[in-house]
């Protein structure tokens, strides 16, 4: 499968993690002289203010395997990822976080696992975690077991930092916004299926502070339910709303004729009965016909967006012959 002689591309994006970076650096070198791996590191410098960019600058001069990216600002980690990814040049692409917490020593193993065992993309497992238990730990139970039900990946771990990939595979993602949290569904919805997990060791945080606070799980749902919804209606939003959009109007209309038919009927037989204006019912099924046709309205408007897309006829194409 070598597509060059390089055998692992390490990405390591970083935000303010300069303490870290010599060390990581040494032992992600111990590890690969140890296991005769050919390597390459890709630091991307997340628009850093402390002098993680200047350690990067002197890395990258004495050792001709340290690349860097430098933003001008902090654009994020999956936007880190993904220009560390465009980058790549190794068969295997590992990608971890700059500040000590992933253990390199995993790397020859997850090597093994995507070369020999034929995954396209194997995800870190913390089992054992080392961070806040109230903020993290629990959270992210909760988030990795809707996760799990949302994308069919039975991953303990999605977010992992710890992560490889066959090159081919980072090549036909595309990560942006904060969607870092779901590559592998990423990965499966482009057609790379065999997703495995493998234990890794986690450890504490040496230096600095974590960069993402508690709204991390908030931003997490929402971007699934995007993923979710992007996956089975992106191509044909129509389908969605044409859908949900007639059965309002229908069920509102059904209603309107029920409440118009009453008062016809009270009228015809001399009852009492209340001016159809004050019936509760009928505004609320005169609220579902409306509701009804703006979400059809939506489902054409999305599918005049579709029209203009670039990207409406991108296919990824594994073989031809
Ligand atoms: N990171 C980044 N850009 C950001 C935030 C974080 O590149 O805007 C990097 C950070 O420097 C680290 C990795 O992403 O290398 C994981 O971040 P952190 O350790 O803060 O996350 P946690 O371990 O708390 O989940
Ligand atoms: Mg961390």
């Amino acid at each position: 499968m070598s597509f060059c002689d390089m055998n692992v591309s390490i990405v390591v994006p970083l935000f303010n993690e300069e303490e870290s970076l010599e060390k990581l650096y040494e032992w992600i070198v111990r590890v690969m002289q140890a296991n005769n791996l050919t390597y390459e590191i890709i630091f991307v410098n997340d628009g850093s203010t402390d002098r993680s960019w200047d350690v990067i600058r002197r890395l990258s001069a004495a050792h001709d395997e340290v690349h860097g990216i430098c933003f001008r600002r902090n654009y994020g980690k999956s936007a880190a990822l993904h220009c560390g990814f465009r980058a790549v040049k190794g068969d295997v692409v590992i990608t971890m976080d700059a500040d000590l917490q992933d253990s390199p020593e995993e790397i020859p193993e997850l090597y093994r696992m995507i070369t020999q065992d034929g995954y396209d993309l194997v995800s870190g497992w913390k089992q054992k975690r080392y961070d806040n238990k109230l903020t993290k730990n629990l959270p992210s139970k909760l988030f990795n077991a809707t996760a799990r039900r949302v994308t069919g990946i039975q991953l303990h771990d999605m977010n992992c930092g710890l992560k490889a990939y066959r090159q081919d595979v980072v090549k036909n993602i595309e990560v942006f916004s904060e969607m870092h949290r779901y590559i592998p569904y990423l990965a499966k919805n482009a057609g790379f299926t065999k997703i495995g997990e493998k234990v890794v060791q986690h450890r504490k945080r040496e230096f600095g502070v974590s960069k993402f606070g508690i709204n991390r799980f908030v931003n997490g749902y929402l971007d699934l339910m995007t993923l979710w919804f992007l996956n089975k209606f992106g191509k044909q939003p129509m389908h969605f709303f044409g859908l949900i959009g007639s059965l309002m109007f229908m069920v509102g209309m059904v209603a309107v004729c029920v409440v118009a038919g009453m008062k016809l009927y009270a009228l015809n037989h001399g009852i009492r009965a209340m001016l159809i204006a004050d019936n509760p019912w009928f505004h609320i099924s005169i609220l579902m016909m409306v509701l009804g046709c703006m979400l059809f309205l939506a489902g054409f408007l999305a599918e005049l967006i579709i029209r203009n897309s670039t990207t409406r006829n991108d296919y990824l194409i594994k073989e031809q012959v």
